[in-house]
């Protein structure tokens, strides 16, 4: 299997989450040329770019040394719970992101305490601290304060901390080495962020946590599997919101690359993939191996993504 690893990239809004991104897609040269990073990576969404701010959650890829690091875009606003805490469901890890001057805010405070409330150990990045007036240690001094407030175990309280300016294109472990790279952030994730244990053997059970809609397949749902394969053209029994069961045959698996989704053939427990051709799917289904139909507990759905993007 691929060595995976499942982030969830959580900031308020401007602290420079698209613009670290960009910076970790080009310099891992998973995005190459000008279509990609005209279209910025993690801001193509119409909704979003009305109201400035990232409200649905969205996955990239990045293919570094060996690595697949999956990264979830997570809305830092509190009305979308019930995302958020779907999202954070898919993954082992959170990359807190807080500005050097400004401190944690209180919308990604919200998104703290799920992360801590599910047991997540998080990554803290300590961003834009090329800015003249940054303050680093005062804040990474509020971010352990923000942590014990929010009741943080021991464990989450020895976060790993790296500190970056993603305009500057680079990323650094100690504040005063020197550094003109991404490198010691994409070490960091590879280092801290647990890889999964799912089981690749067992019967499958993906949970889908996201929707997309996709002009040329429709619509795409997101999750991971949290257990077996699953291949084009098998067969599957979609375990509903209901309780009811339905039995469906598999034709369109993506995984992602940079800012794509890409055709694959198989996808494998640890990994967060996209399936299409499912008619009306909804977050929280589970996709189940006929011979063993298991559904994953349903997971909040108290928001307006579904309906947003149907
Ligand atoms: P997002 O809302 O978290 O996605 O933030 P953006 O990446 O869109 O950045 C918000 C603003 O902060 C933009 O004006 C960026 O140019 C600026 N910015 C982003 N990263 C940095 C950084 O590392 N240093 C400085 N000084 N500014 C940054």
């Amino acid at each position: 299997m691929t060595n995976i690893r499942n982030i969830a990239i959580v900031a308020h809004v401007d602290h420079g989450k698209t613009t670290l991104i960009d910076e970790l897609l080009k310099q891992s040269q998973t995005v190459s040329g000008h279509r990609e990073l005209a279209e910025r990576a993690m801001d193509s969404n119409d909704l979003e770019k009305e109201r400035g701010i990232t409200i649905v959650a969205k996955c990239t890829a990045i293919d570094w040394e060996g690595y697949r690091i999956n990264i979830i875009d997570t809305p830092g606003h509190a009305d979308f719970g019930g995302e958020v805490e779907r999202v954070l469901k898919l993954v082992d890890s959170v990359l807190l992101l807080v500005d050097s001057f400004e401190g944690p805010m209180p919308q990604t405070k919200f998104v703290l305490r799920k992360s801590l409330e599910l047991g997540l150990r998080p990554v803290v990045v300590i961003n834009k601290i090329d800015r003249p007036n940054g303050r680093p240690d005062k804040v990474l001094d509020m971010v352990f304060d923000l942590f014990g407030d929010l009741e943080a175990d021991d464990e989450q309280l020895d976060f790993p901390v790296v500190y970056a300016s993603g305009l500057g294109g680079f990323a650094k472990k100690e504040l005063e080495d020197e550094s003109s790279d991404m490198r010691p952030l994409l070490e960091a994730i590879i280092e801290h962020v647990p890889p999964p244990k799912d089981d690749p053997e067992g019967p499958l059970q993906m949970q889908v946590a996201t929707l997309k809609y996709d002009e040329y397949v429709g619509r795409v749902a997101i999750g991971r599997v949290f257990r077996g394969t699953m291949r084009i053209g098998d067969r599957v029994v979609r375990s509903q919101r209901d309780g009811e069961q339905i039995s469906a045959r598999i034709t369109k698996l993506f995984g992602f690359k940079g800012l794509d989704r890409v055709d694959r053939e198989e996808v494998s427990a640890g990994d967060i993939v996209a399936v299409a051709g499912l008619e009306g799917i909804l977050p929280g289904e589970t996709i189940c191996a006929p011979d063993h139909v298991d559904p994953l507990p349903m997971i909040a759905i108290d928001e307006p993504t579904v309906s947003m993007v149907l």
